[in-house]
């Protein structure tokens, strides 16, 4: 059954009031199939633009089981004490490959769930990553536009998806462990050179001791890392969810960089360049999109694909007579 859509001001005039609801299905429509749900929501996100960019964007990453759930939940706490209204969303190209999700479970939010001055929305799906993230990017946007002051976005710790949602946000957290083995569990120093703060986690009964030696371990390791561009030393902090230990000095510390990058302008030119890594992404993201959702394209590619493995063509040959044809076939 088709729902109901309304007009495009609709939509605007309800999210830039904080109507939930309007909100909700304004990111149905940026999640939908459909081209006439997109071609809808394209114009809603161009019409809250003007009420865009006033909250504050946080990634958080880290392992499975990490924590990074319960954390939400209780830093969440922390942040509408704060007279702050918190939007929680996810990245989370898994859920498609692995037909569950990782961060599907909300339950550990509980310390939120409910309350009115917070919106949790999980990970829209998509074949791709850049997929995903595009709809993430607009639905932050309608977050904001309906007056959200923070805005965290969470993501699984294992690839590629943490650059992703680095593009998209002012401060990076990444969750941290101890007693999982290898002490950075296996976190590639890319990502770690993305993250402005270290949060060794579940720093509570026997683990609190082993907490404050990765602490003091992580600071040596981060010595040697070159100084970051916006100016902040990466912080490592310990907390614990169970003992709500660490959870303020966390939101302090967040307030405090927020204040060092507006002040010596790294906060707005950041923002400048995820535009350009905007536009540059959601290019790949449309032709992309375009490509595979042409009607002549789907059979094409299958017969494509089987003339490769019995050796017809190179796969490079063969992807080349395809976008030809994706180009003749759309008139360029
Ligand atoms: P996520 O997969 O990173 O979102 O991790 P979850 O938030 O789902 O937490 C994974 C498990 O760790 C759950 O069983 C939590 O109850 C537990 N956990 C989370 N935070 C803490 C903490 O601060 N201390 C302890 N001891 N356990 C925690």
């Amino acid at each position: 059954m088709v729902k109901k859509r309304f007009p495009v001001k609709t939509y605007i005039e309800g999210i830039v009031s904080g109507d939930r609801v309007l909100l909700s299905q304004a990111i149905t429509l940026v999640e939908s199939t459909l081209k006439t749900d997109l071609n809808l929501a394209h114009q809603v996100v161009q019409g809250i633009l003007p009420y865009t960019g006033n909250s504050l964007r946080l990634g958080i990453s880290g392992i499975p089981g990490a924590g990074k759930s319960t954390l939400i939940g209780n830093l969440g706490k922390v942040i509408l004490k704060a007279g702050k209204k918190l939007a929680v969303l996810t990245v989370d190209p898994s859920s498609k490959i692995s037909g569950g999700s990782i961060l599907g479970d909300k339950t550990r939010m509980e310390a939120i769930v409910g309350d009115a001055r917070v919106y949790i929305r999980p990970s829209p799906t998509g074949n791709t990553l850049g997929g995903v993230s595009a709809k993430t990017r607009e639905i932050l946007l309608l977050c904001e536009a309906a007056g959200f002051d923070v805005v965290i976005i969470e993501t699984v710790g294992v690839g590629q998806s943490e650059v992703a949602v680095k593009e998209m946000v002012d401060a990076f957290l990444l969750l941290l462990i101890t007693g999982a083995g290898d002490e950075l569990q296996g976190i590639k120093k890319g990502i770690m050179e993305m993250a402005d703060f270290f949060l060794i986690n579940k720093a509570d009964g026997k683990n609190a001791e082993k907490a404050v030696q990765t602490k003091s371990d992580l600071e040596k390791v981060l010595h040697y890392f070159p100084a970051p561009e916006n100016g902040w030393q990466p912080t490592v902090l310990t907390c614990s969810s169970l003992s709500h230990e660490g959870l303020q000095e966390i939101w302090e510390s967040i307030l405090e960089y927020e204040q060092t990058v507006k002040n010596n302008g790294f906060f707005e030119r950041n923002r400048s360049l995820q535009q350009i890594s905007w536009l540059e992404t959601h290019i790949r993201f449309l032709l992309e999109r375009e490509f595979y959702s042409h009607p002549e394209m789907a059979s094409a590619l299958e017969k494509g694909k089987s003339e490769v493995l019995e050796g017809k063509d190179s796969a490079i040959g063969m992807a080349r007579r395809l976008v030809d044809l994706f180009f003749s076939r759309i008139g360029f």
